[in-house]
């Protein structure tokens, strides 16, 4: 293990103003923190820390981050709290720790796998700050190399994870070495056979020849020469982990690879690029089915080189790349292109580019501080990636709310939303989802998309749901009141009601269906007497109707003004003078709803918005509707309207009900329960308001409160 003084060195070999007596502090700290707990190998538990602070120092990172890796575990594990490091040791350290700590809570959360994609991305958006990232790495590799303590099935666990999650994190954001690392002791952990052949057969092959890759790198740079082309040659010995892939990949055996050796002819243009391939293969004998021209045809994320496989210098089968710089830069620096190529993503190559950049600056900095600081990373932050109470991770755009999630899962989960849990808590639907949170949806059959959803949704699946719905729901809606208003109608004139009648007159309406016709009749667009004139032209109306129009007709201005000294002023418009006129008790119409009036017997005219239930009672009796509209004064009374509320069942959630009410100039006129479970209460409140948009103007102040979780109209 290091110690304290070696790290401190360590840090101060590449970064001469490094904080010391706040990594000795912070060496210390982690000491007494972690105290007496002991790692799985026997060893005290904050050597840990310890070593994945020494990794940090590998990377060249500055105070900042090798003080947080050395307090990484102390915030999870011991009872430091975040206030607490950022008093001793300020806020940046504060942040990632902080960062870290959100991390391990997230890694539990996750249940499986699957999703390795999506975790990678959560980790990414939740890495705020780069270095929660290369801190987090540090331990996944610090955790590796100490594997072999672990029991069994915890260790293949583990490697599993790493190769799904780690490793390629650490090839995204550039780090190739961290990344062949844990790929080599996850690969050795699941597949020891294997790992330990291939090792032995690399080891057998260097034993021949232990200058086996500079020979032939002289040898080949020596060809170039001889015949004038100006190279650069590389060469490498590729990776076990990598070895058994292509071995997997192209289901051959090691001997049948020609690519143990990998080396790399960079010339200064494209015509050069054949020449050199000509030399080496009139040189070396090619190896059948190995030469591929990604020049002529580059890969789809943009990869140009040639590629092919000879029994080259030494009699040895390798593989030889052949490009220009050009190609090389790009090739080498686009990781992100090159990644999300072999992921069949989509190309989204700017962050990542900027990410590697931003590395090698850092291998060169003698103040990494600088560039550390404030650093943001920037990848995913237009999305969010929250949980489902299983443990799978379901990715959205940033905004996006409980109900965006319910349409994610499933339409028919969006369909039959009513609430939903985040983190265990019941909260609003319009509630903006957080990385990382767990989202419960609550459904019940009885409830569909609501049009008070569009508001706040953001996701096209949720936009098109509710609307889809909405237009459907409403239609069927118009539909069954307008073919009820027509059927009664009908009846009351003693006239027949059929089908055919109506196909007859359906250009009359600009109708293609007779469902149009009632659609247009339920809606209010076109009256039932306007289609009945149209199917029997020669029809006289009957008495009322007669009176009715006749009373309308010769002017609103008269009905709408009341006279002088005479009772209320009259706000509705279409109304038979002289008769008395209430609101139904039932729908609680407002001003800014579409109203019909209803004659009743011996109480005057009944308003009631055109989607109330109670007109089924008078569908039979047609002669009893008015054609009604509100009057401008309407404005200036008071109204009740009823609105149906779900509370959290918390104490005080009643009074802050009431509250919000009362400071929106609302006036509670009656309240009941409905339903009342463990977790929340249902319940119906009449509200007096001036009008349509001052309930409205209430509804979104309720739903904007912590403790509501679904408020809208009552329909009832
Ligand atoms: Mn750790």
């Amino acid at each position: 293990m290091l110690r304290q003084y070696e790290l401190v060195d360590l840090v101060k070999s590449y970064d001469p103003d490094a904080d010391e007596d706040a990594l000795n502090r912070a060496y210390v700290f982690a000491m007494k923190k972690h105290g007496a707990q002991l790692r799985t190998s026997g060893d005290p538990y904050y050597s840990h820390p310890v070593e994945v602070a020494g990794i940090l120092t590998k990377f060249k990172l500055d105070s900042v981050s090798i003080i947080a890796g050395l307090l990484h575990d102390t915030v999870e594990d011991t009872d430091t709290t975040v206030e607490e490091v950022r008093e001793l040791f300020g806020d940046q350290v504060a942040q990632i720790v902080d960062g870290l700590t959100k991390l391990a809570k997230i890694e539990q959360k996750s249940a499986n796998n699957k999703q390795a994609e999506n975790f990678r991305k959560l980790l990414l958006a939740m890495s705020e700050d780069i270095r929660v990232l290369l801190i987090k790495l540090a331990d996944r590799l610090h955790n590796m190399r100490t594997l072999h303590f672990c029991a069994p099935e915890k260790r293949a666990r583990i490697s599993r994870e790493t190769l799904d999650i780690y490793a390629p994190l650490a090839e995204r954001i550039g780090m190739q070495e961290v990344k062949s690392e844990l790929e080599e002791i996850a690969f050795a952990e699941l597949h020891k056979e294997a790992h330990d052949s291939i090792v032995a057969r690399l080891n057998f092959l260097r034993e021949k020849d232990s200058n086996l890759v500079p020979k032939i790198i002289e040898q080949l740079q020596k060809d170039m020469e001889e015949n004038g082309i100006k190279a650069v040659v590389s060469g490498r010995e590729k990776t076990p982990y990598s070895i058994w892939r292509k071995m997997q990949q192209k289901n051959a055996s090691f001997e049948q690879l020609s690519d143990i050796m990998a080396f790399r002819i960079i010339v200064d243009d494209v015509a050069t690029c054949y020449q050199a391939l000509g030399i080496v293969h009139s040189k070396y004998h090619m190896v059948p089915r190995r030469f591929k021209d990604y020049i002529s045809t580059p890969k789809p994320n943009g990869y140009q080189s040639i590629h092919t496989g000879v029994i080259g210098p030494e009699n040895t089968r390798i593989e030889i790349q052949i490009r220009t710089h050009e190609m090389h830069e790009i090739g080498e620096k686009g990781v992100a292109a090159h990644w999300a190529y072999k992921q069949g993503q989509k190309a989204e190559g700017k962050n990542f580019r900027w990410i590697r950049e931003l590395l090698e600056i850092l291998e060169q900095a003698s103040n990494p501080e600088e560039f550390l600081e404030n650093t943001k990373l920037e990848m995913y932050n237009d999305q969010v990636f929250c949980f489902t109470p299983k443990g799978d991770l379901i990715g959205l755009p940033v905004n996006s709310t409980p109900v965006d999630f319910a349409y994610a899962v499933h339409s028919s989960v969006g369909d039959t939303c009513v609430g939903a849990k985040i983190n265990g808590e019941i909260r609003p639907l319009r509630t903006v989802l957080q990385n990382g949170d767990q989202v419960e949806i609550l459904t019940s059959k009885a409830q569909h998309p609501s049009t008070e959803w569009e508001r706040f949704v953001v996701t096209g699946k949720a936009k098109a749901a509710i609307r889809r719905y909405v237009r459907a729901y409403k239609r069927e809606q118009f539909i069954t009141l307008g073919q009820e208003i027509l059927e009664r109608l009908f009846k009351g004139e003693s006239l027949e009601f059929s089908e055919k009648g109506l196909v007859n007159v359906l250009p009359n309406f600009e109708a293609e269906t007779i469902d149009d016709i009632y659609a247009k009749v339920g809606e209010g667009i076109v009256t039932g007497w306007d289609v009945l004139k149209a199917v029997y032209p020669g029809y006289k109306q009957s008495k009322l109707e007669k009176v009715v129009k006749s009373v309308k007709l010769p002017s609103f201005k008269k009905l709408v003004k009341p006279k002088k000294g005479k009772g209320e002023p009259l706000k509705i418009k279409g109304l038979i003078p002289g008769m008395a006129v209430h609101f139904a008790g039932c729908c609680h119409p407002l001003p800014g709803d579409r109203i019909v009036g209803i004659v009743t017997t011996g109480k005057g005219v009944a308003v009631h918005t055109i989607d109330c239930k109670a007109l089924e009672k008078y569908a039979d009796e047609p002669e009893r509707w008015l054609d009604i509209a509100w009057g401008e004064e309407a404005e200036n009374e008071m109204h009740t309207g009823r609105l149906k509320i779900m509370l959290a069942n918390e104490p005080g959630t009643l009074a802050e009900l009431s509250n919000l009410i009362a400071r929106n100039n609302g006036n509670i006129a009656n309240l009941n329960i409905i339903n009342r479970t463990i977790s929340y209460f249902e319940i119906l409140v009449d509200v007096e308001v001036k009008d349509l948009k001052h309930l409205t103007d209430i509804i979104a102040a309720l739903k904007a409160s912590k403790v509501i979780s679904y408020v809208a109209r009552a329909a009832q």
